[in-house]
Parts: structure tokens; sequence; C-alpha cells
């Protein structure tokens, strides 16, 4: 059985991409930050999906926290390795640059730049030695183009995209695949304070997108039938930027 660690698996893409490796019959381990109810309904999602899983709880952005867990469940688990790495946790702090305050670009820079670079290089060593691995990075079309109000996240998803291009080259000649998906605007917990009836206008396919489609795409690049396929950001954004 495959085993898959998605980093904030609790909710939204992240729990819909566990449901989806579930369905494919992988063992999901299910990591979130600090909403354990949220992380048990994701786990009865997986068991209910055909999957089995377990819940991890650390921060991403700590690379003490992340390695001291990671490398509890190895000890564990000697004889396995994680070979689908998802990685989902992700936040927003959006501000004006004139009104962005240290704290909000740290922060954002540190969930979803390092929360991309610590379990990365925790489980990369593994995915070599055996010669298989799907890395996938969870970013956004802000990453691509730019959005105002979002210079924190708009950067940390764009280094996300290129760290994305760099490690692919590295790791190719292992058949260790890396890769992003950019989604536009997904119904989540991060978006719902936006108007979706005011903004699907921009949006070719009138409307937001759902977190089952982007665990579509997910599910697809951790399977076997996207073995050539690396170092590329995959747009899931219903037209609205390409
Ligand atoms: P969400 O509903 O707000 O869920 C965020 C998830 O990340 C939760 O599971 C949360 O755990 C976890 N998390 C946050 N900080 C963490 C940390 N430091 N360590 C571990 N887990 C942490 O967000 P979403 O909409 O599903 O977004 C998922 C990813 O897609 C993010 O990377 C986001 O930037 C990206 N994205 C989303 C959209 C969109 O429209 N929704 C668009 C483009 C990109 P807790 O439950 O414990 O808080």
């Amino acid at each position: 059985m495959k085993i898959a660690l998605v980093t904030g698996g609790s909710r939204g893409i992240g729990r819909a991409i566990c449901t989806k490796l579930a369905s494919m019959g992988c063992h999901v381990l299910i990591n979130y930050l600090s909403n354990e109810t949220e992380a048990k309904i994701t786990l009865e999602n997986v068991i209910k999906a055909g999957g089995s899983g377990e819940i991890l709880c650390f921060d991403v952005s700590k690379s003490e926290q992340v390695e001291s867990s990671l490398e509890k469940w190895q000890l564990a688990n000697p004889e396995q390795y994680i070979e689908v790495l998802v990685n989902n946790a992700g936040i927003r702090k959006d501000f004006l640059m004139i009104w962005m305050e240290n704290s909000h670009w740290n922060d954002v820079i540190d969930t979803n730049l390092n929360g991309f670079f610590f379990p990365t290089r925790y489980l990369l060593k593994n995915m070599i030695v055996n010669k298989f691995g799907r890395i996938i990075n969870i970013v956004s079309l802000s990453g691509i183009k730019g959005l105002p109000g979002q210079v924190n996240y708009s950067a940390a998803k764009g280094a996300v995209i290129a760290a994305t291009k760099a490690l692919a080259q590295e790791v190719g000649k292992k058949k260790v695949t890396v890769n992003a998906i950019a989604p536009g605007f997904i119904i989540s917990d991060m978006t719902a304070d936006l108007n979706e009836q005011q903004l699907k206008a921009m949006i070719p396919l009138n409307r937001f997108g759902t977190c089952e489609e982007v665990a579509e795409l997910a599910g697809f690049l951790a399977s076997e039938n996207s073995s050539y396929i690396t170092g590329e950001v995959i747009s899931i954004n219903g037209g609205l930027y390409t």
C-alpha cells in the first residue's frame, strides 16, 4: 500500500486530497496544525473512501516539529516509506504592502514556503533511495500572476513554483517527480470571506471551483499515470488566467 502525507489535511483542499488518495488505495497521513476535530472528520472520510489513515499534528513551518514527528512515524514503521507528499498547508494574510507588518510577511512565508521545505527535505532521501516518489505542491494563481493585497502570499507561492522546477531537475533521474498545482478561486474556509457572486463574472467557467476538482488533479499527479510529467505547474482556475 502506498503511503501518502498530506499537509493541512484537516480541511478544504487537503481533506479532499486525502479522500481521493484513500480512494486510490493509499494509507494517508493527515497532517493538521490545531483543528483536531476536523482532522478526525478527514480520517472518517478516508476510511469511508476505502483507504486507511492516521493523524499527525505538527506545524509545517517549524523544522524541529516536522522532523521529530516524521522521525517518530518512521521509527514506528521501519519497513515503510512515504512515497507521496502533498505540500498543501497554507495561509493567507492579505494587506496592501504599505500596511503589511513583519508578522504578516513572516507568517505567510513561514507556512507556505518553509512549510514546503521542511517536510520535503526530510522525505526526499527515502524517495531517492527507493527510486520512486511523488511531490505535489499546492501553489496558487497568485504565485503565477501576482495579486494586489497578496505580496507576501504571491512571493511565497512564486518561490515554491521556482523550487518545484529546480527540485524536479535534481531528482528526476531517481524517478521522483515534483509538480505544482495552481488553483484559482476554490470554495473552502480560505475563500469564505470572498463574494463568489461578484467574482465569478471574471471567471470564464462562471463559478468557483471545488476542492474535489483540485483533488482529482492531485490524484492523477500522485499516480503512476503521471510518470512523464515533472517540473510542471498546472493551473486549475476555470480559465481565469492562463
Ligand atoms: P483552508 O481551508 O484554510 O485549510 C488550510 C489547511 O492548512 C488546514 O488543514 C490547516 O490546519 C492547515 N494549516 C495551516 N497552517 C498550517 C501549519 N503551519 N502547519 C500545518 N497545517 C497548517 O485552505 P484551503 O483553501 O484548503 O487551501 C489549501 C492550499 O491551497 C493552501 O496552500 C492554499 O494556499 C492553496 N490555495 C487555495 C485556494 C482557494 O481558493 N481555496 C486557491 C489557491 C491556492 P488546521 O485545520 O489545523 O488549521
